[in-house]
């Protein structure tokens, strides 16, 4: 069985998934406020169609998943899709990314389908701020997602915050004194342009050597640290005699594709090699035949770009290579 590696020598062995690009918040780095034209639901791939492709990519190497979203705990009865990937032979890994709303009252169920862990988006732990960045929603609700997730042991768990110039960036000592406290791994991530390349983006970029910045500002002291299973492209630290860790994701101050392993499947049934430029692979036409779809996923090789070119944007640079029209929410993160 030929093995999923593209030109630059990167094996691949990460799918991520996403589910709908309904949502039930309106972050504003993800999606404009008054929502998007949402796909029509039979647009979507159905479960059994989404471990289809599941089980071609496990053969070709695939061990680790995500489902994401939009947000995935929107879409009933995604117990199944978790319970039918984890039966999959040599699926070691089984993931989600939410954004916690619905998780409290999901959790057990998610757990003895299969899921292993969760990442919960959390920007700010403020509840007025919430409502700004959210623009719905309510922060308490996350938390009760977080504390059901550590119960049913869902571990380990890791807390997403993009950061934001101007929006949330007095909340990195908070966050990193979270991190000393409980065992959890909080992850700041760098704000990305995709699908828009809006002033709005340059306004609120902020690179994430301004962790460290606070950090040191703070007198800690830090230890890298190998982060928890599943780090992926995470630079990760921890504070002396912290119980958890954090990690930086900086895909533009410092792009991270030369280790890329994954790949992504829309809720639209479109594999794409990249998250950043507008390359895309439709699998519809490859259901009923494995052949079909294996070539599908090494076309995803052949056409598997070096790197994106996010950092262009910030200084105006022409673009190599035309980037996706769809926003984050549409793809998955
Ligand atoms: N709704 C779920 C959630 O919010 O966790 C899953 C989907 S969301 C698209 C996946 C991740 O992408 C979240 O952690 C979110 O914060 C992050 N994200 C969304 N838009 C982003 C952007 N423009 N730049 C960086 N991260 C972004
Ligand atoms: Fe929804 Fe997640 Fe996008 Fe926020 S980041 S709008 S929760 S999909």
């Amino acid at each position: 069985m030929p093995e999923l590696l593209d030109k630059f020598g990167r094996r691949h062995t990460y799918l991520r998934i996403s589910v709908t690009d309904r949502c039930n918040l309106r972050c504003l780095y993800c999606m404009p406020e008054e929502g998007m034209v949402f796909m029509d639901q039979d647009k979507l791939l159905s479960y059994e169609q989404i471990i289809e492709v599941a089980e071609t990519a496990v053969k070709l190497g695939i061990h680790k998943f995500r489902i994401t979203g939009g947000e995935p705990l929107v879409r009933p009865g995604l117990e199944q899709l978790i319970a039918g990937i984890s039966a999959l032979p040599g699926v070691d890994d089984i993931s989600l990314t939410t954004n916690g709303l619905l998780l409290a009252s999901q959790a057990a169920k998610l757990k003895k389908a299969g899921l292993k862990r969760v990442n919960i988006s959390l920007d700010t732990m403020d509840a007025t701020r919430f409502k700004f960045i959210a623009r719905r929603g309510n922060l308490d609700k996350v938390w009760e997602g977080i504390e059901a997730a550590i119960e049913v042991g869902l571990s380990p768990i890791k807390l997403n915050c993009v950061l934001l110039k101007g929006v949330n960036e007095d909340e990195i000592g908070r966050f990193l004194k979270l991190s000393m406290e409980q065992p959890m791994h909080i992850r700041f991530i760098e704000y990305m342009p995709i699908g828009h390349d809006d002033k709005g983006w340059r306004d609120h970029y902020l690179p994430l050597s301004k962790v460290l910045e606070v950090a040191n500002h703070l007198g800690y002291v830090l230890k890298q640290d190998e982060g928890p299973k599943g780090s992926g492209p995470s630079e990760n630290w921890r504070i002396e005699g912290g119980v958890g860790t954090f990690g930086l994701i900086h895909p533009i101050s410092e792009h991270f594709c030369k280790n890329c392993n994954r790949l992504r499947l829309t809720a639209d049934g479109h594999i794409k090699p990249c998250l950043y430029w507008v390359d895309e692979l439709n699998v519809r036409p490859a259901f009923g035949s494995q052949e079909a779809m294996e070539q599908l996923f090494l076309k995803a090789m052949d056409i598997k770009p070096e790197n994106h070119e996010m950092a262009a944007l910030l200084v105006g640079d022409k673009q190599s290579h035309v980037p996706t029209e769809r926003r984050m929410s549409q793809i998955g993160g």
